[in-house]
C-alpha cells in the first residue's frame, strides 16, 4: 500500500501533464495565426501532380486553409493519364475540388509531354520550376503548398514537384514575399494510425497542423470518393486509416 499511492500519485502527474501539454498543443495549432501562416486573402497555390492528390494528401490543408479565408489555387502536373484514364480523371478532380471548395476557375490542369504521370519517368526539376513559376507569378501567389521530398507516398513525381520548388526557392526566383510549405512525409505506421496519430502530430508539428473535425472529415471522404477510377480496395482501406485524411503537417522551406 506504501508503495501504491506515490505511484498512482505519479501516474495522475503524468496523466495531468500529458493532458495540458496536449490541449495547450491544440490551442496553439488551432488558432488563425498559427505559425506565421498568411492571413485572410492570401492566394494560395496547392501544386501536385495527379488527380486525386489533393483528396487522398491534402484535404486537410485545402479544408484548414479556407477555414483560414485563403483563395485556395491548384495547379495539377498531369491529367493522370497513366492507364489513359486521362479525360475521366480530369472530371474527377474537378468533382473532388467542387467538394474542397475549389472553384473550377482556380484549377489547372498541365497536359504536357515533360511531365507524364509515371512513376518510372524522372520529371526534370528545371523544366517544372519554370512552369510553376509562371503559374506563381500570373496568379499573384503568395503561399505555395506542395509535397516535402519524400511525396508522402514516394512516388518519383511528387518528389520532383519539392524538387522544383526547392530550386525556385535556393534560386531565389519566387516573388517576394511568397512562402512555401511542404506536406511532412510520416513513417508507414504513423501513416496509417488515423486520427490516433494526433499526439504524435503535436508532438513532432513545427510550422502548421491541421486537423480536420468530425465534419470536415466527411467532406474530405466525399472528395476521394469522387475518384471512382482510383477506388481500388486497398485505396478504400486507405480512405479510412490514411491519417492524410484527418491531419496534415507542414514545414516552410
Ligand atoms: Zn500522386
Amino acid at each position: 500500500m506504501e508503495v501504491a499511492v506515490p505511484l498512482l500519485c505519479l501516474a495522475a502527474t503524468v496523466l495531468v501533464w500529458g493532458v495540458l501539454w496536449v490541449w495547450g498543443s491544440w490551442e496553439r495549432v488551432t488558432r488563425p495565426e498559427q505559425a506565421g501562416l498568411p492571413g485572410g486573402g492570401s492566394r494560395t497555390l496547392l501544386v501536385t501532380a495527379h488527380p486525386d492528390d489533393e483528396a487522398m494528401f491534402f484535404a486537410p490543408t485545402i479544408l484548414g486553409l479556407t477555414r483560414l479565408r485563403h483563395q485556395v489555387f491548384l495547379l495539377c502536373f498531369s491529367a493522370g493519364n497513366y492507364y489513359n484514364q486521362g479525360e475521366i480523371r480530369k472530371k474527377e478532380l474537378l468533382q473532388s475540388c467542387d467538394v474542397l471548395g475549389i472553384p473550377p476557375s482556380n484549377i489547372m490542369i498541365i497536359e504536357n509531354r515533360d511531365f507524364p504521370d509515371d512513376p518510372d519517368v524522372r520529371w526534370d526539376p528545371e523544366r517544372a520550376a519554370d512552369v510553376l513559376l509562371q503559374h506563381v507569378e500570373a496568379n499573384g501567389i503568395t503561399l505555395v503548398v506542395t509535397f516535402d521530398e519524400g511525396g508522402v507516398s514516394g512516388h518519383s513525381n511528387h518528389v520532383a514537384l519539392n524538387a522544383a520548388v526547392r530550386t525556385l526557392h535556393a534560386e531565389g526566383k519566387l516573388p517576394k514575399g511568397c512562402l512555401v510549405l511542404t506536406l511532412q512525409s510520416v513513417n508507414l505506421l504513423r501513416k496509417y494510425l488515423y486520427l490516433l496519430d494526433l499526439p504524435c502530430s503535436l508532438l513532432l508539428a513545427r510550422d502548421a497542423l491541421f486537423v480536420l473535425t468530425q465534419r470536415e472529415a466527411a467532406q474530405a471522404q466525399r472528395a476521394m470518393s469522387c475518384h471512382h477510377s482510383q477506388l481500388l480496395w486497398f485505396r478504400r482501406l486507405y480512405v479510412l486509416f490514411s491519417r492524410y485524411m484527418r491531419i496534415n503537417s507542414l514545414n516552410f522551406l
